[in-house]
């Protein structure tokens, strides 16, 4: 006997991709979409936002990287830390991003912060979980999931925390708690971007606070945010973690600049 799901059930492969393809007409009929990035028709089952052309083209970056901060090597090497994790000790345990913040992956960052194209997010918080699979320096251990968080007034004018959604996928995905407010930001300062690298380090400087010590004192933190420019954010955030009493900070960004 048919289940309520017996007919979708009964459908053999090529009949429910005859029927997939039937909706899709109907909808691009209907509201024709089109990549965000290249422009092109979205006329693939399952096509949102982005193509399937462009998707592909964000991959994880192959050169190897600076063993404590993450930052890619131009060529190849063996695993070491870049002069300035020597010269000093970042406040984090280990930072790692997927990729360099160019191409397709730019433009899909970019779509997900500034032009609220939310959904991205899922996109892209599975591209870090895929990409850093392997590292068990990152997930081993892991036990709560933190982003770095917006300044409340920010937060309201974007409509959301991207690096708060990244981070909800990637607790959903890892299986890990996420902590929403348990670092917060105090100070609304000028956008990084706006910045040269000097003026960054002083303009986060005091801008973040724990306000959940309890949450975070003797465990094993992953901080989360969109992209890693000078580091300036992450460190901070990190310091401010350690001093509330943070076993270990280790970071994460989807790219690196
Ligand atoms: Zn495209
Ligand atoms: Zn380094």
């Amino acid at each position: 006997m048919p289940g309520k799901n017996g007919i979708r059930d009964g459908l053999i492969g090529p009949a429910r991709s005859a029927l997939q393809r039937g909706a899709k007409l109907v909808e691009l009929a209907l509201f024709p979409s089109f990549c965000k990035i290249c422009g092109t028709l979205l006329d693939a089952p399952g096509e949102h936002i982005l193509c399937r052309v462009c998707l592909r083209k964000i991959v994880p970056e192959t050169d190897p990287a600076c063993i404590c901060c993450g930052r890619f090597f131009d060529g190849a090497g063996g695993p070491h830390a870049c002069s300035a994790c020597l010269d000093r000790k970042p406040p984090f345990d280990r930072h790692l991003s997927c990729a360099r913040y160019r191409g397709e992956l730019k433009d899909a960052l970019l779509l997900f912060k500034y032009r609220r194209f939310r959904s991205l997010g899922k996109v892209l918080g599975r591209f870090v979980v895929e990409s850093l699979a392997e590292e068990a320096v990152l997930w081993e251990g892991a036990e709560i999931v933190v982003p770095v968080p917006l300044h409340r007034q920010r937060r309201r004018e974007r409509g959301f925390d991207q690096a708060r959604v990244l981070a909800r996928e990637i607790g959903r995905l890892q299986r890990l708690p996420v902590a929403v407010g348990v670092l917060s930001k105090v100070r609304n300062t000028a956008p990084q971007t706006s910045l040269e690298r000097d003026a960054r380090r002083t303009n986060v400087r005091g801008a973040y606070e724990a306000a959940r010590p309890d949450r975070i004192r003797g465990r094993v933190v992953l901080l989360v945010d969109d992209v890693y420019t000078t580091g300036s954010t992450i460190r901070e955030c990190a310091s401010v973690l350690k001093r509330a009493g943070a076993k270990e900070v280790r970071a994460v960004t989807v790219a690196q600049a």
